[in-house]
């Protein structure tokens, strides 16, 4: 493809690749995306997360030129290209269905988009590429006798062929099967690195994100939610709907006492009131981070980095390394009905100093880390 370069010649290489200002798309009357922020680093790996319909295949559409935004600006190393087409774009798309041309064989799709250089050079580019995929023995074949994953990685090399300065991928694992993905993906990311090439992936699948991204952008209704390293995103969800969409959370529903103080049930939590978090806050906790310890079984309280509150153990799972217990709040001097509606889970070590003495029923304290607590106001969906 035709690159669209900076006005005044090759950007700095600290400068940079992508920047995205208020980007919107509105279809007739319906609003797709809203006030779409982001600055993409020269090499870097970004994915776009979320739910079905949040918009993350208008942002990439948007980003690659085949639909240009309705609000906004995209510059592109330094130039502005909004409203530049696909064609004169300096991008390379893999979409999820390979998009292969059926009647040319692998050699003839990966040198597609090289028709302008030379022969020599598009050979020798063609056979860069056949390494790069591990496909040399594959090159005279049809995609029809490709498996999936080959293909794939065929609509790989051909979107890298003309060595573009952004790649796009749109779902590119999701046709596979689990084992192929799980291969692809390690390579994928291997092929990025190595070729330095700045990257942005939708994907809805959460491990997927986790595991390639330098960075994750949540979007939810249009809306960007969070960005952020994929541990700041699981360590530190900026929302309840982050925090619920990335791993397993336990959500503790609270409520406010009148004098602006927290409550768990009956019990009065000794922790800082976030305001922020609303009249009906909710504590949220990922399931790896809950202790369980012996102990007396008092009411909640603070101690060592940690709020204590007592609980009995309803059921367990021996997983292997693990086990997952599922786990109620009782208040030992009294039962209380908004208590016992509360569960949390728990995955331990199975070989644990509390093992496999997890049995239903057992009485335990429940530690949880005030570092790793998240408070936010509740959305209703508990
Ligand atoms: P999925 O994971 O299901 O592919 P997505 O996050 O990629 O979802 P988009 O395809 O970007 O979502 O769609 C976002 C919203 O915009 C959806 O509600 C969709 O119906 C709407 N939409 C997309 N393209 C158009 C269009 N050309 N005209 C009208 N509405 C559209």
């Amino acid at each position: 493809m035709n690159a669209v370069r900076g006005e005044g010649g090759e950007a700095p290489q600290d400068a940079p690749h992508l920047v995205l200002r208020g980007v919107g798309q509105r279809f007739g009357t319906f609003t797709a995306l809203e006030g779409v922020d982001l600055t993409v680093r020269r090499g870097e790996f970004v994915t776009l997360l979320g739910p079905s319909g949040s918009g993350k295949t208008t942002l990439l559409r948007a980003i690659a030129g085949l639909a240009p935004p309705t609000e906004g600006s995209i510059r592109q190393d330094g130039a502005d290209v909004t409203a530049v087409p696909v064609e004169r774009r300096d991008v390379g798309i893999v979409f999820q269905s390979y998009a292969l041309f059926p009647t040319l064989t692998v050699a003839d799709n990966i040198t597609y988009g090289l028709r302008a250089l030379p022969r020599p050079e598009r050979r020798t580019r063609l056979e860069a590429m056949l390494d790069l995929i591990g496909l040399r023995a594959h090159a005279g074949k049809y995609p029809g006798q490709l498996s999936g994953g080959q293909q794939q990685r065929v609509a790989l090399a051909r979107a890298l062929a003309p060595n573009p300065g952004l790649l796009l991928l749109d779902e590119p694992l999701s046709a596979l099967d689990a084992e192929v993905r799980r291969d692809l993906r390690a390579e994928l990311r291997r092929l990025q690195r190595q070729l330095g090439i700045t990257t942005l992936m939708v994907t809805h699948d959460q491990e997927e994100a986790l595991t390639l991204s330098d960075r994750i952008m949540v979007l939810n209704h249009g809306r960007v939610e969070q960005v952020g390293s994929p541990s700041d995103l699981y360590e530190r969800p900026a929302s309840l709907f982050v925090a619920g969409f990335i791993g397993a959370m336990n959500r503790l529903p609270l409520a406010r006492a009148p004098d602006g103080g927290l409550r768990l049930g009956r019990w009065p939590l000794p922790l800082p009131a976030d305001p922020a978090a609303g009249p009906a806050p909710v504590l949220c906790l990922r399931p790896e981070w809950l202790g369980l310890e012996d102990g007396d079984l008092a009411a909640p309280l603070v101690a060592d980095g940690h709020l204590s509150l007592p609980g009995r153990v309803l059921d367990s799972e021996y997983r292997g390394a693990q086990i997952m217990v599922q786990l109620g709040l009782e208040d030992p001097a009294r039962p209380d009905p908004a208590l016992a509606a509360l569960t949390l889970t728990t995955l331990q070590p199975a070989w644990g100093p509390l093992g496999r003495g997890l049995e239903p029923g057992r009485r335990l304290r429940l530690r949880l880390p005030l570092d790793r607590l998240r408070l936010f106001a509740g959305d209703g969906a508990q």
